[in-house]
Formats: structure tokens, sequence, C-alpha cells
């Protein structure tokens, strides 16, 4: 009977071992069937002859929390902060705005401490003044600044939702358009690459949502950046090709995590054959930190 009992107790240590190894830890996946075509997306970048953008400018919204091995799966449990950033690429004439973050207001019902209501301000107003706004993909903390937008009609019609990005509202956590907002809208479809402004290219990226994209931009100067939206939410997921851990990936999130192994998989290709394009993962306060001391980014929005 007692040897029975502790048969027990060791299968289930086994299973849960396995669990756990399969949930939190296990980061395996393809390794190849995503590519990207720098000599094709420069090309695309310089394609239409006027002003490249001069600088970036970032602003940090607001900021989550959650266990570094939720973002890298093996990692430790302990809680990292996950800020919240919204771009903006301007011009000698204009600007794009890349992602909307949340309103702060609006993810927490009562006041939440990390929401920077200032910069949250300075972005709507840098909204309603853009050429162009576009999101990485259709996520609450990215789409949050658009859906919550108080001149929302003004701005739609200068924002490229693509199509697949207005196709699956349920991505959205339960933010919505207004009613009627989205009535006459006509979305960006394109296949691979999609020249937005002079400098500006969108990639296709499906995977952690439908929607998801990277936005290649080439400055004046020369210096480049990949922003890869939330396939790589931390620099390491590119670095060691290591994706969140599959709890997060298949409960929380329901993404295609083949895809986003096969993109992390040519990231990583692509940081080891182009040290100098400037990788900007979705929510990463460390690596972030680091290109702030390289000047990557040129202050707040104006
Ligand atoms: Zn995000």
């Amino acid at each position: 009977m007692l040897r029975w009992f502790g048969y027990i107790i060791l299968a289930l240590i086994v299973i849960g071992a396995g669990a756990y190894y399969w949930l939190i830890v296990d980061s395996s996946g393809p390794s190849s069937g995503y590519t990207i075509d720098m000599a094709e997306v420069r090309s695309l970048a310089n394609s239409i002859k006027n002003d490249k953008p001069t600088e970036i400018r970032i602003e940090r919204i607001a900021a989550f929390k959650m266990p570094l091995t939720a973002m890298i799966a093996g990692e430790s449990w302990n809680e990292v902060e996950v800020p919240v950033y919204s771009y903006q690429v301007a011009y000698p004439a204009s600007t794009v705005v890349i992602d909307t973050a949340i309103d702060g207001r609006q993810a927490a019902k009562d006041n939440d401490p990390t929401f920077d209501a200032s910069a949250f301000a300075r972005m709507q107003e840098a909204m309603k003044a853009a050429a162009a706004i576009v999101i990485t993909h259709e996520h609450l903390d990215h789409i949050g600044g658009l859906t919550s937008h108080p001149d929302i009609a003004a701005v739609l019609a200068h924002t490229k939702l693509t199509k697949e990005q207005v196709d699956h509202p349920e991505k959205m956590g339960g933010l919505k358009f207004p009613d009627g907002t989205l009535t006459g809208y006509t979305p960006l479809t394109y296949d691979k690459y999609h020249v937005l402004a002079p400098g500006v290219v969108l990639i296709k990226a499906p995977g952690h949502t439908p929607g998801s994209q990277l936005v290649f931009v080439q400055l004046a100067n020369g210096k480049e950046y990949l922003f890869l939206g939330d396939v790589a939410w931390r620099f390491e997921n590119v670095e060691r090709v290591r994706t969140r851990a599959r709890l997060v990936s298949w409960w929380f999130l329901s993404e295609d995590r083949d895809a986003v192994m096969t993109e992390l998989a040519e990231f990583k290709r692509l940081h080891d054959a182009e040290p100098n394009l400037i990788m900007v993962p979705g929510h990463d306060i460390d690596h972030m930190a680091k290109l702030a001391t390289q000047n990557a980014f040129a202050g707040t929005f104006k």
C-alpha cells in the first residue's frame, strides 16, 4: 500500500516536472521559413525620392510588470518592468507615429501610477499632426491610444491599419473602436513589404498576432532601425532565439508560436549579419536603456 502511494507520488512529480518544462521552460520550434530581404527593403526605403526622416523620438507611456520567464522561456520568476512605448519618426516637415500605447485611465480603473499622462497627451497631439500612424499589431498596448483618441475620425483618416489588424478585433484585449468609426474605412493591404513613406517600410510578420508587422526606418544620416513589435518582447528573445513561455503564447496570447520562432531565428541571423541595424523590441526596459546611451532616440515627441 505504502509502495503504491510512493509510485503515485513519483508519477505526479514526473508529470508535474514535464508540464512545468513544457509550459514554462521549453522554447523549441522551427528555425527557418521566415526571411527578410534587406536589399529589397532598402531599395524600397529609397524608392520615394523625397527627404528621409532625420530622427526618431520616443515616449514611455505606461508600464506593466511580468515575471522574466513569461517573456523568455526558462528564465527567472523575478518580475521585470514591461514599459509601453510610442515612437515619432520625424521628417523636416512631417512625422509618422509608430504604435499608440494605451490609455492608462482606460487600462486601470483607479489611477495607474505607471501611466504618464503628459507623455500620453503629447502622443495624442502628435497623432493629430502626423502624416501617417501605424501600429505594429492590434494588441491593446499598441492600439489603445488610437481607440481612445478624442478626435478618432480625424486621426483614422491618416492611420494605416492593415486588413489583418482590422479583421481581428478579438485580439484587442477588450478594447474596441467607437461605434461606426470604422464604417467606410479602407484598410491597407499588402503582401510582404510596403513603402509607407520615404525611408519607412512595413514588413509583414504574422504570428504574435495575425496583424503583426515590423517597421524598418532609414534616417537621412544612414542610421537604420527595425521595430520588432512584440514578436520579441525583449532583445534576448533575438540574441538567444528564445521566445515566451508556452503558457503565455498558448494560454494568454493564443499566438502562432512556430511562426514567432521562425521570425526570431531570422532576426538573429540579421543581427549577426548587420550589427549596426538597431533592433527595437516591444517592451525591453534594459535594451532601451542601452539604446539610449547610444543616442538611438532623440528625446520626447514634439
Ligand atoms: Zn505589447
